[in-house]
């Protein structure tokens, strides 16, 4: 476990990116360039690389990878979300925040098998970060109404439009181990995981509901 989080990272792009588990346990945490290798698909890679810039632990200090304004200018530049020239604000920097705090929330229903409930927070930044459809192609596709840092954050909604569109969406999940909350993609055939690695959380969770189980049985 401790191994797995000093690996964590928190780009997105060409550049190293703690990518989503694929179920493969140790190939889990890799270097993904896109287009090379990638087992999963690209908006999982990007969802969940952006979920993932909350690094919580209960045993040590959760990390935050976007702890201002500046490191998210550097986030979204590293995976090619916002051009050189433009910056993310204040404003940019709470709207990226309840945007990860809704796309986590989602993941965990996802993990839970309730795919019904609404996410606030979810709602909350669509409403902020406008998307429209262009006709420029082969086929109509959606594309961020905005510019700059919001221009940006709203490309993860249109990631997230499209994994709904191919049917990806609900196998972006958040290991339900407590300790862990990692966002992975579920490759399982019948989209069945509840862990990010079972070889890890898993085992570990099973570990703990067996002795649970077996001190409740004790007289
Ligand atoms: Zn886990």
């Amino acid at each position: 476990m401790v191994a797995l989080r000093r690996n964590r990272l928190s780009g997105y792009g060409g550049v190293e990116s703690r990518r989503c588990d694929d179920g493969k346990g140790a190939r889990a945490i890799t270097t993904t360039v896109p287009g090379k290798g990638t087992a999963t698909p690209a908006q999982a890679d990007l969802l969940c690389a952006f979920a993932n810039t909350l690094d919580v632990d209960v045993d040590a200090e959760t990390k935050d990878a976007l702890p201002d304004a500046a490191a998210l200018t550097d986030w979204l530049r590293q995976g090619d979300l916002l051009d050189v020239d433009d910056q993310a604000g204040r404003r940019d920097l709470d709207l990226a925040l309840t945007l990860r705090s809704g796309l986590r929330e989602a993941m965990l229903r996802h993990s839970e098998g309730d795919h019904t409930s609404r996410v606030p927070d979810l709602d909350a930044t669509a409403t902020a970060l406008p998307l429209r459809i262009v006709f420029d192609g082969t086929r109509p596709r959606l594309v961020p109404a905005v510019g700059g840092a919001r221009g940006g954050l709203a490309r993860l909604l249109v990631a997230v439009a499209e994994a709904q569109a191919d049917e990806t969406w609900v196998r972006m999940k958040l290991c339900l181990a407590g300790d862990c909350q990692l966002a992975f993609f579920d490759m399982s055939k019948n989209r069945s995981r509840h862990w990010c690695s079972m070889g890890v959380c898993g085992n570990r969770q099973k570990t703990l509901s067996y002795r649970a189980r077996q001190r409740a049985k004790r007289p």
